[in-house]
């Protein structure tokens, strides 16, 4: 192995381990006890149900899970696969952020950091089923400032808030009517939360990256649905739609003009 191909592996480790690092602290914020800030200010660093004070090397993301083999070592009670899944998940986008985006390294950081933000309500929407107005209206009016102050990409931005937007309108509409088929009238659809990161979502991706991010998010919540009702999950389970929103979103951030031109090319021939 030659120097620089090491050097990119020990970057990529080191942004991985950055990535999964943020997803451990994220995960205790957004947890379902409790206020935000409460949360970080009590960092979960104790046994949920003994109260075992856990050492440095045990909070080490995914490693420490693998060394404790799941289990805390005193009361043996199981911490959730969720904690290893997600973090290599925001770890492994890290990973391919720093492998996109190494010789821009004001992309890099603002990518980043759109990442955690979609994470984080991701997340929240898991443990909570909501999407936090406290973030998501900041994050609304901070991207509108940055899209429209370029007169000339006014109908693109203005384009993708619109069409994510009208589509959770419109499945809300159905679903409140009764319309929508096999739901029974005055049923919540997806809630309002979605609508709102819908318009956050547009404004960030615009028209292109909307579709894509909004293609993807419907497939990947109609695979994960099926194979609940397969797998005998009860009929009418609630399932966060903000995860596939914000995997979908993430794909479409990164690699959407490479998945447009596929698109067009497929679609135009
Ligand atoms: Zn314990």
């Amino acid at each position: 192995m030659n120097v620089s191909t090491l050097i990119t592996v020990i970057s990529c480790f080191l942004s991985g381990m950055i990535g999964a690092s943020f997803a451990s602290f994220i995960n205790v914020a957004a947890s379902s006890k409790g206020s935000i800030w409460k949360n970080i200010s009590r960092r979960s660093s104790v046994c949920e149900k003994c109260g075992k004070s856990l050492h440095h090397w045990e909070l080490i993301p995914v490693f420490g899970w693998l060394f404790l083999q799941g289990k805390c070592s005193v009361c043996k009670e199981r911490i959730s696969t969720f904690h290893p899944v997600s973090e290599l998940l925001l770890g492994g986008a890290f990973v391919i952020l720093y492998l996109n985006y190494l010789d821009q390294p004001l992309s890099l950081v603002l990518f980043s950091c759109v990442t955690l933000g979609l994470y984080f309500i991701a997340v929240y929407d898991v443990f909570r089923r909501k999407i936090p107005n406290v973030f998501i209206f900041p994050l609304i009016i901070v991207a509108a400032i940055i899209r429209f102050t370029n007169w000339s990409m006014i109908p693109e931005y203005f384009g993708g808030a619109l069409l994510y937007f009208s589509f959770f309108f419109l499945i809300n509409v159905l679903t409140v009517t009764g319309l929508f088929p096999g739901v029974k009238k005055g049923s919540k659809g997806f809630g309002w939360g979605d609508s709102k990161f819908a318009i956050f979502l547009g404004l960030l991706l615009g028209f292109r990256g909307s579709t894509i991010s909004l293609s993807l998010a419907i497939f990947a919540g109609g695979v994960i649905g099926a194979i609940l009702m397969l797998s005998g999950s009860k009929r009418g389970t609630k399932i966060p739609f903000a995860p596939f929103l914000s995997l979908g979103s993430f794909i479409a951030l990164v690699w959407y003009e490479e998945i447009w031109d596929v698109l067009m090319s497929y679609f135009l021939i």
